[in-house]
């Protein structure tokens, strides 16, 4: 049985005073049922960790090397040293943007691993690449070149992110049809190289676009265990009805 895990990802999105306040708020609605997260910025992340209780609190980047000629970058060592356990990588963002690739999502993956923080690795294909039908083709590809050479027992305890570019802050949601076969198209490829055990535990996520309003039609795929959510994540409200419809 996995456990649901729904992660928010505010991006570059709020001051340390609103990341305390957010957590504050919603820190004691969480419930045992599911793991809720928030994604925070490197500055908010010292003061996120010691006010989240049962929210957990994650990166949305590190660099993969530890320290060194890397201006501006953020090392696995330094999030370690401030409690942090979980780190996003390979935002479709931070592939558009800022030069990520499979490559580099790999090799942050096996730092954090080795650091015992857990990587929320998001995939997902842009636009042009799913009207072209190659929907299928994208994520295999970016599976198999972002989750290289990991041992099986670590895969059981990461979590993937399956993020259509066309999906993320357009309010354009997948239908669930769409979300749910692609959700198992990530299993079925982390089968393949990882076999079924790996593939029955390694916890899916789905992100685009995900609200209050769909939340609990996703959560019912029985691929989709749980969400990454931008936008509906920066407001209590909206978050926290999430949590709420996701008892
Ligand atoms: C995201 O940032 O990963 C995301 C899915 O954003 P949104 O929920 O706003 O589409």
């Amino acid at each position: 049985m996995r456990k649901p895990i729904i992660v928010g990802n505010w991006k570059m999105n709020k001051t340390i005073a609103e990341a305390v306040a957010f957590i504050d708020a919603v820190d004691g609605v969480c419930h045992d049922g599911a793991t809720y997260g928030v994604g925070a910025p490197f500055l908010a992340l010292a003061e996120s960790v010691k006010h989240a209780n049962h929210l957990i609190v994650a990166a949305e980047n590190c660099h993969f090397e530890d320290s060194g000629a890397f201006t501006g970058e953020v090392s696995v060592p330094m999030l370690e040293e401030i409690g942090v356990k979980w780190c996003i990588i390979g935002h479709s963002e931070r592939r558009e943007m800022f030069g990520d690739t499979d490559e580099t999502v790999n090799k942050k993956a096996k730092r954090l691993i080795q650091a015992g923080i857990t990587p929320i690795v998001c995939i997902g294909e842009s636009e042009a690449q799913y009207d072209a039908g190659e929907s299928e083709a994208v994520i295999r590809s970016q599976l198999s070149g972002s989750l290289a050479d990991l041992c099986a027992d670590c895969v059981k305890d990461i979590v993937i992110a399956y993020e259509p570019i066309w999906a993320i802050g357009t309010g354009k949601s997948a239908s669930v049809e769409i979300a749910q076969q692609c959700c198992h198209i990530v299993r079925d490829q982390i089968e393949k190289m990882y076999g079924k055990e790996a593939a029955e535990a390694v916890r899916v996520q789905y992100g685009g676009s995900v609200k209050p309003e769909n939340i609990v039609e996703y959560m019912a795929q029985p691929d989709i265990d749980g969400a990454l959510i931008g936008g509906a994540s920066l407001k209590v409200d909206s978050f926290t009805d999430i949590i709420n419809k996701t008892q």
